[in-house]
């Protein structure tokens, strides 16, 4: 054996020593993190909203999907005019293209990026066309990409006021979140040609942002919702109370000819997609559904809320 091949294979050795020793340093510590993740949701109270029952761990289930649905690609697609869906199964990602660039609604988890990436390169666009950058609310699965998509396309970041101490907690890797632009309630966010509103509507998180904006198709013109999470958290503070109790009147108040929401199921995206074909009408122009998801997180939040006082006054 000559010296060289002794030599790379000591390298290897030491290679395999140092890997089974990170391993043996990684085992407990990543289990003791999954041990932090948050305990499921109760299954309690239950609510029958449009025939169908919900309690908060379903909702939450129904949103989240298995940890696979987090991260597999669902088929690109366009949802309507500029508008285009480029998110995993279970976690929006929006596309809005316009001659001067275009605008992404939601990293979702840094991990997830490439995949996203992939998505807008499937439907004929550029990563790096990427201008602006905005998110619905400040929880890792919505915005945790943020900087990494910050690092690939150099994009104008912009965070409702409400939302930036919870976002600037957000560091994957241990790097800062990005934030060039502080928005407030009902700012507009103009590119190209298109222009978003965003809407604060709290509870969820200080800073939930649900985006509005017209899209054109066949001649005419639609509203667009792009609805934030409504999901009230297990317990309500009198400051989470009077947010939803603004932002419930918000959000139904709102012109919608198209609902769309930060989780797929909030607007059955699969059964929508499915109908997708040429010649009939685009199944994402639903009038009748854009109520869906207020009603039934309403409904849970005067359950939880009848709940908690109940055990309050025992
Ligand atoms: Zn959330």
């Amino acid at each position: 054996m000559n010296d060289r091949i002794c030599r790379a294979i000591a390298a290897m050795l030491i290679g395999l020593a140092s890997i089974i020793g990170a391993a043996v340093i990684l085992g407990p510590s990543v289990s003791s993190a999954a041990a932090q993740t948050a305990p499921p949701p109760a299954d309690h109270p239950e609510v029958t909203v449009h025939g169908r029952k919900y309690t908060p761990r379903s909702i939450l289930e129904r949103n989240m999907g298995t940890p696979e649905d987090q991260t597999a690609q669902f088929p690109p697609h366009k949802i309507i005019g500029n508008l285009y869906y480029v998110g995993t199964r279970t976690l929006s990602s929006f596309l809005i293209v316009t001659p001067q660039g275009n605008i992404l609604i939601n990293s979702t988890y840094e991990r997830n990026v490439p995949t996203i990436q992939k998505s807008v390169e499937q439907l004929g666009f550029k990563f790096s066309d990427i201008k602006i950058l905005l998110g619905t609310h400040a929880h890792n699965d919505h915005q945790e990409g943020d900087a990494l998509v910050k690092q690939m396309t150099h994009a104008e970041t912009m965070a409702m006021a409400e939302d930036v101490p919870a976002l600037q907690a957000m560091k994957p890797g241990g790097k800062d979140h990005p934030i060039d632009k502080t928005l407030h309630d009902r700012e507009k966010v103009t590119l190209g040609g298109t222009t978003l509103t965003a809407h604060l509507t709290a509870g969820h998180t200080h800073g939930c942002t649900t985006w509005t904006m017209k899209a054109q198709e066949g001649g005419k013109t639609y509203d667009v919702v792009i609805g934030c999470s409504l999901r009230p958290p297990a317990t309500l503070t009198p400051e989470v109370i009077a947010e939803f109790n603004h932002t419930f009147p918000v959000v139904r108040s709102l012109p919608c000819d198209v609902p769309l929401g930060d989780h797929p199921a909030q607007y059955n995206m699969q059964e929508k997609y499915s109908k997708l074909q040429k010649g009939v009408p685009n199944p994402f122009i639903d009038r009748a559904g854009c109520r869906n998801e207020v009603d039934i997180e309403e409904a849970m939040f005067h359950a939880l809320l009848s709940e908690q006082q109940k055990a309050a006054a025992r």
